[in-house]
């Protein structure tokens, strides 16, 4: 199935007349003064119309209005508020003028039946591990969701507790030193430092019969401020749900979408899924566990914010941990993606996606009812852009996902479903993942967007500090650093995982983005997280939602109507560059130590093992990725240049813009793998990967860093003559971009 392509009917109004309307109703506008990235002069200027009639439309009641209306009450993906939520986006897409429908998903989702633990040393204690509802807050009281981890074994396990920090395998391997191993107990260990699914997969491993997961107090508790409903922070009960699933998509149909009546993987052969009880207990809970704990004091790093001495275990303490799932057919549910389209006017073959999870453990107000209301009120400003005659030039694609918090499940079966297509149409994909929690800005791209972050954060005025966005990021960075370094240009982060842009970015190597404001807070999948706690410490009036909804609409316009894509293969080239000079040094330390260990064993002598073939291989594959990144330097630099002076020249005929962007976007498409990562063969992007031993923390040229990490140097050189290749042919589309130009091989305007 296909993606249905709706067609926008544009109202009988005149352009010029549509644009005086707007432009009488808005602010100031520098008319034609600016220079935006991908556009001609006098194309700049119409841009500048454009963005303006975006920004004036955006406005903090309209987004405060979606945003009450969806956090009202929890909508968990597979739930009937979840289904209210589908109908509310759709309606409001409708009423402001754009087609807009769904696709249905069935998937695996085991909803709790029954989750309990008891402390069954010293005596006999039940936890209650419900959060309190609170009077002062509505939304806490209804629909209450159990405390769960989703994917979770069903079962019971009761035993000695031991204490494994945030059950990393570091921490195991602390724990293997002190001489105590978790076979046989029930682990607690802290939220934090990964996905909270390697935690399981970890002490699954190690035979450990269950796990609990606690958020303690120092992280985002009473250590950090006052605690919900008095201030942002976790209080002892408040609870982070959330999924322990490792696998990319619904684990009842691996090898393709999720669609009804399409045959399913039995449950007891799922794959990524736990078998053993996981359950998230607040740091109340935790306190009644620890403060019995036997063994030896924790080292100091692993002491927390508890008022009381960490213990290491195991037992005296006990624990009986029991969780019970919906199994057989009661477990799958349907899901919905929403999906909504405004056809380019120019090139609506090519696409920009702009997406948000609608899905919540909670109420939601921050994750993710700021994005999903930012990916409506984008929309509706794009809507009222077309009815006033100023339609994008490519096609924009609004979607709210379903199922992320389950593990990015409803994107990534869509992905899946629709790869080619993708691959062949999306320009870029804009992820609106808790847009606002606060008022710090803060991004993160792949690094060709990087550039278009800082650009969109210039045009838009901070609410409550002088200047724009990028003017208080740019303050905030300069004060975080020592004075004497340059804070510009402003940090932009790389794509790990935990959200919607994976299928994007790493399956299909399209460049995605996403954006936040953020700030202290301690109700992330907790009950607490609600209109209420937005409107006291989050974002008060909207006023950072109505910002973040403005920086999307700038991104996604200036993707959407530039005639030169805005991808920036400079700074592409300089990321590439950095990496390339840490991978130099790791090469260099795992040939010298594995020379070593060839000489310890008594295998060779060292100048033997440094001249092996092995070790020879891989200098040769370092020396021909440097030889490529110089080219993607060279072509990078020749082709800003190309670029710059075209659209100096004035605009770009339709068709030469075409031809220039098709390289362009297969100079980044080309930047992934046929095989896949090694051991992680669904991700192909080379440049960066979400680690699949943490699960969020980046993977910079992942392929070569998993063959490194596997002790494999015939790998390791394999790896990085793959990379260098790939850069060699993105060098190469740069190449033939600069030439058409140049108006090279098509005829001329
Ligand atoms: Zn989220």
């Amino acid at each position: 199935m296909s993606p249905r392509i709706f067609r926008h009917v544009i109202p009988g109004i005149a352009g010029a007349a549509a644009l005086s309307l707007v432009i009488g109703s808005s602010p100031v506008i520098a008319q034609g003064t600016a220079s935006i990235s991908g556009f001609s002069r006098d194309e700049a200027a119409l841009q500048d119309e454009f963005e303006e009639a975006l920004l004036s439309q955006v406005q903090p009641d309209s987004v405060g209005r979606w945003a009450r209306t969806l956090a009202a009450r929890p909508h968990v993906a597979g739930t009937p508020g979840q289904v209210a939520t589908r109908d509310s986006v759709i309606a409001w897409h409708r009423a402001a003028g754009i087609d807009a429908g769904y696709d249905s998903l069935v998937l695996f989702m085991p909803h709790p039946l029954n989750v309990s633990l008891e402390r069954t040393w010293p005596e006999p204690t039940p936890l209650d591990l419900a959060e309190p509802p609170l009077d002062e807050d509505p939304a806490t009281r209804l629909d209450i969701v159990p405390v769960f981890n989703a994917y979770s074994g069903s079962g019971v396990a009761e035993g000695e507790v031991v204490f494994a920090g945030y059950g990393l395998p570091a921490d195991y391997r602390m724990l293997d030193s002190a001489g105590i191993s978790v076979r046989g107990k029930i682990v607690l260990a802290r939220y934090g430092r990964s996905f909270r699914g390697i935690k399981a997969r970890e002490a699954e491993e190690r035979g450990a019969l269950g796990l609990l997961l606690y958020s303690d107090p120092e992280n985002d508790g009473f250590v950090r401020g006052d605690v919900y409903p008095l201030g942002p922070m976790r209080p002892p009960r408040g609870v982070q749900r959330g999924s322990v699933l490792n696998a990319t998509g619904d684990p009842s149909t691996p090898n393709g979408p999720s669609l009804p009546g399409v045959p399913r993987v039995p449950e007891d052969q799922m794959v990524g899924v736990a078998r053993i009880p996981v359950v998230p207990i607040g740091y109340g809970a935790a306190e009644a566990l620890l403060l019995p704990l036997g063994g030896p004091p924790v080292p100091e790093s692993w002491q927390g914010g508890l008022d009381l001495t960490y213990r290491f275990g195991p037992g005296p303490t006990r624990a009986r941990v029991e969780v019970r799932t919906e199994s057989g057919e009661a477990a799958y549910h349907a899901a919905y993606n929403t999906i909504a389209v405004i056809e380019g006017s120019e090139w609506p073959d090519e696409w920009v996606v702009i997406g948000a999870h609608r899905d919540a453990w909670s109420p939601g107000a921050m994750d993710n009812v700021s994005g999903t209301a930012s990916v409506v009120e984008v929309a509706r400003a794009f809507g009222a852009a077309a009815a006033l005659g100023m339609r994008p030039r490519r096609t924009v694609v609004f979607v709210t996902w379903d199922a992320e918090e389950w593990g990015i499940i409803g994107s990534i079966e869509w992905v899946e479903a629709h790869a080619e297509r993708l691959r062949a149409s999306v320009v870029a994909y804009v992820n609106q993942d808790v847009p606002v929690s606060g008022s710090a800005f803060g991004a993160a791209a792949s690094p060709e967007l990087k550039a278009l972050v800082r650009d969109a954060a210039r045009r838009v005025t901070e609410p409550v500090r002088d200047g724009s966005v990028y003017d208080a990021w740019l303050t905030r960075v300069a004060e975080s650093l020592d004075g004497e370094t340059d804070p510009e240009p402003l940090p932009v982060g790389d794509l790990g995982g935990g959200s919607d842009h994976k299928g994007f970015y790493q399956h299909l190597g399209i460049p995605a983005l996403g954006f936040g404001f953020g700030g202290p807070g301690g109700v992330y999948h907790s009950m607490y997280d609600t209109p209420r706690w937005m409107q006291e410490f989050g974002d008060p009036g909207y006023l950072y939602h109505a910002a973040a909804a403005q920086v999307a609409s700038v991104v996604v316009s200036r993707l959407a109507n530039a005639e030169i894509v805005p991808y920036d293969y400079v700074e592409l080239a300089e990321v590439v560059d950095e990496l390339t000079v840490h991978l130099e040094g790791e090469v260099a330390s795992a040939l010298a130590a594995a020379t070593a260990t060839e000489h310890a064993v008594g295998n060779a002598a060292p100048e033997v093992m440094e001249n092996s073939p092995l070790a020879r291989a891989v200098r040769a594959a370092m020396s021909d990725l440097r030889s490529s990144v110089v080219s993607i330097e060279a072509a990078g630099q020749a082709y800003a240049l190309a670029r710059d002076l075209a659209l100096g020249a004035g605009t770009l005929a339709s068709q030469r813009a075409g031809r220039v962007n098709e390289h362009l976007r297969a100079a980044s498409l080309s930047l992934t793998s046929e095989a896949g990562l090694p051991g992680e063969e669904w991700s192909h992007q080379l440049l960066f990967a979400s680690d699949p031993d943490n699960g969020y923390a980046t993977l910079p040229m992942p392929a070569i860093r998993l063959a490194l990490r596997a002790g494999d140097l015939g790998a390791t050189a394999e790896r990085i003559d793959e990379l260098a290749t790939h850069l060699g042919q993105a060098a190469e589309h740069l190449t033939a971009a600069s030439a058409s130009l140049s108006g090279e091989g098509i005829p001329a305007n």
